[in-house]
């Protein structure tokens, strides 16, 4: 697995967050919803399967894996689907998406009319971890997606996936203790959680729930032979918790370049 040339290509997905590449009028385009519980990101490649163009929104209207508002996600999804559509000059036409492991079929379902609410064509509808290892090309390993209000663990036996488990403990969490610590509100927490230049402080408050995570880690990998952990989902976008899990499970652990954007190019790639 060539790690920098999977940071390579997640930079530039980060940076089509700003810019937009060229497309042509004819080109066929790959496009990947992410509905999360705290954002909706939507990807979009060109032919040859390079970012170019990137839209996201923090959005409350999923809650494991469900949609706890219907309208609220449709709206969203067609102000991103607008706005790319605007910033490319082209329709966008189809999609792929994902959800989480053991997700039912009407949930799936959901999904899908929010999407194809938008105009979309849903050509497939993928399970999260797949959806990253579509980046990540892990054969042996574990893909620990720490995300708003979770940690899941995907299992990657020959590149299949043998295991899966989703347990409570995520970035809302350490917004709580951060909340707590400082006096400040959620959102404020929320906010100053994500500034890179108070994450150094930020770390020794919340270690104790990377820890939590970690040891949720431990439970679900031991007498199992894993060889390496592998980071995805917005929380280990938190400067310096990957040592924090390295050091409390013992195991070599990859955080990408940037961990929030994996799975949603992953979807794209599906498409
Ligand atoms: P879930 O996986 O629980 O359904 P989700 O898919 O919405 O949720 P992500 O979008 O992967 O989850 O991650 C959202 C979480 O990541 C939020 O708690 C958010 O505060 C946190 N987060 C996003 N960016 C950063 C950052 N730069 N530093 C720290 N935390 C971040």
């Amino acid at each position: 697995m060539d790690f920098s040339v999977i940071d390579e290509q997640i930079r530039t997905l980060e940076s089509r967050l700003e810019t937009t590449g060229e497309v042509g009028v004819d080109e066929k385009l790959y496009v990947g919803v992410d509905l999360g519980t705290a954002y909706i990101v939507i990807v979009v490649l060109n032919s040859r399967k390079e970012p170019v163009a990137c839209a996201m929104e923090f959005a409350q209207v999923i809650k494991d894996g469900l949609v706890v508002d219907y309208m609220g996600a449709s709206r969203v999804v067609r102000k991103l689907v607008a706005e790319l559509e605007e910033r490319l000059g082209r329709s966008l036409t189809h999609a792929a998406i994902a959800v989480p492991p053991g997700t039912g079929k009407k949930d799936c379902t959901t999904h899908q009319y929010i999407v194809e609410g938008a105009g979309l064509e849903v050509t497939a509808i993928l399970d999260e971890p797949t959806a990253a290892n579509a980046v990540l090309g892990v054969d042996n390993g574990v893909i620990v997606d720490i995300g708003g209000g979770t940690t899941g663990l995907s299992i990657f036996e020959d590149g299949k996936v043998t295991y899966v488990a989703d347990e409570a403990t995520g970035g809302t969490h350490l917004s709580l203790v951060i909340a707590g610590n400082r006096s400040i509100s959620f959102e404020e927490a929320e906010v100053l959680k994500k500034q890179k230049e108070l994450q150094n402080e930020i770390l020794p408050v919340v270690r104790p729930v990377i820890q939590k995570m970690a040891s949720i880690v431990n439970r679900h990998i031991e007498n199992r032979d894993i060889s390496a952990i592998y980071l995805v989902g917005g929380t280990c976008c938190l400067k310096d918790m990957e040592k924090v899990i390295e050091k409390d499970t013992g195991k070599p652990v990859y955080k990408p370049a940037n961990p929030f954007l994996v799975t949603p190019l992953g979807i794209a790639l599906n498409c």
